[in-house]
């Protein structure tokens, strides 16, 4: 959701440092490469056009066939899919009449909800067989029900202590392996959310990568950090170790976003970092950057320019292989510079 802040990230740092010559932005890539490519999107469940609306559910006939589409275009393209195992919001807009009432207001869902178990993914085979046959895609964790009692809606895991943050994510992660479900140990927090708690619970249950900054307006250099939705301060443009064992990639471009972003991050050495939501527009919402005809003819545009104007140097990659290409790059030194266009001359 849009506009939320939270803690900066030095606070979570200091909550969580360990070892502070091995946190911070990593400024390499493959070499050879100069900069990378990322896409992702969210909120995908087996929600049909028969249903609320339409989340995944109706395959390669709904917005799966759209991405289906981008990825055809263009043979370089990856994903990132952050599916929520159980979704249970109907609408991230509070309209239940206990919203008023004190005390009640923070121990009830405070929208409408599905009951447990309806989308479950395990209930829903197809869905599964078809993002697992999705080429050059992989998916990761949104969530577990993606809402929470009170304020705000979205937010699943605002108020959870360590201990409940970790077997939520234990749960999602059981339901994926139950469901056949193939998926890499990255999370993307209901609502960018990103505390203490949480962070600690990734780290207890072997998450490996967060995303939880959006910062879709602060002007692009290499310092750049966040500011707008979820964690600030983080790198705006590079990965970012913010735990021992945790990296942090920042989103940095939507379907609002202007062509020269992208190519400014991409000149600047950075992870050109794209957000989609699966569904343009639920109840009492819209989403900007929702799959929808015009974003992927948006971001067809976009990306035959990319390939054009920046031919083999870009890294198109998925945020688990990046975290796991960076993961031991704290403790072994960047690539040595094997030309004028090596990763470290642009991105250093
Ligand atoms: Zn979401």
């Amino acid at each position: 959701m849009d506009g939320w802040q939270f803690g900066p990230a030095q606070e979570l740092r200091r909550a969580f440092i360990l070892d502070d010559t091995k946190l911070g932005p990593i400024h390499w890539y493959h070499r050879g490469k100069s900069a990378a490519v990322v896409m992702s999107v969210d909120d995908i469940f087996p929600g049909t056009s028969q249903s609320a609306y339409e989340a995944g559910g109706d395959l390669e006939k709904g917005a799966l066939g759209r991405l289906l589409w981008l990825l055809e275009r263009h043979p370089q393209l990856q994903l990132t899919l952050f599916v929520t195992p159980d979704w249970r919001r109907i609408s991230p807009v509070a309209d239940r009449i206990w919203q008023h009432v004190p005390w009640l207001c923070d121990r009830m869902y405070l929208a409408r909800v599905l009951p447990k178990g309806t989308m479950d993914i395990r209930k829903h085979p197809d869905f599964v067989a078809v993002l697992n046959a999705m080429p050059r895609t992989e998916v990761a964790l949104h969530g577990l029900a993606h809402v929470n009692f009170g304020y705000p809606v979205s937010v699943e895991f605002e108020h959870r202590d360590r201990e409940m943050c970790a077997g939520m994510l234990t749960e999602a992660m059981q339901i994926f392996e139950e469901a056949g479900l193939r998926y890499v140990r990255g999370l993307q927090p209901p609502g960018w959310s990103c505390s203490p708690a949480l962070l600690y619970g990734c780290r207890d249950v072997g998450i490996e990568w967060i995303m939880s900054a959006r910062d879709v307006r602060t002007p692009i250099s290499k310092d750049a950090r966040t500011a707008m939705s979820g964690l600030s301060g983080v790198s705006m443009l590079f990965p970012e170790r913010i735990a021992e064992c945790l990296l942090h990639i920042s989103t940095n471009f939507q379907a609002t976003s202007a062509p020269e972003r992208a190519f400014d991050i991409l000149d600047a050495g950075g992870v050109l970092s794209i957000k989609a939501h699966i569904t343009k527009n639920v109840p009492g919402h819209t989403h900007l950057d929702g799959v929808d005809d015009l974003y992927m003819n948006y971001l067809d545009r976009l990306f035959a320019d990319i390939e054009e104007r920046y031919g083999d140097t870009i890294d198109w990659t998925t945020l688990g292989s990046l975290a796991t290409s960076l993961s031991t790059s704290a403790s072994t030194p960047p690539p040595e510079r094997k030309s004028p266009q090596s990763a470290t001359d642009r991105a250093a």
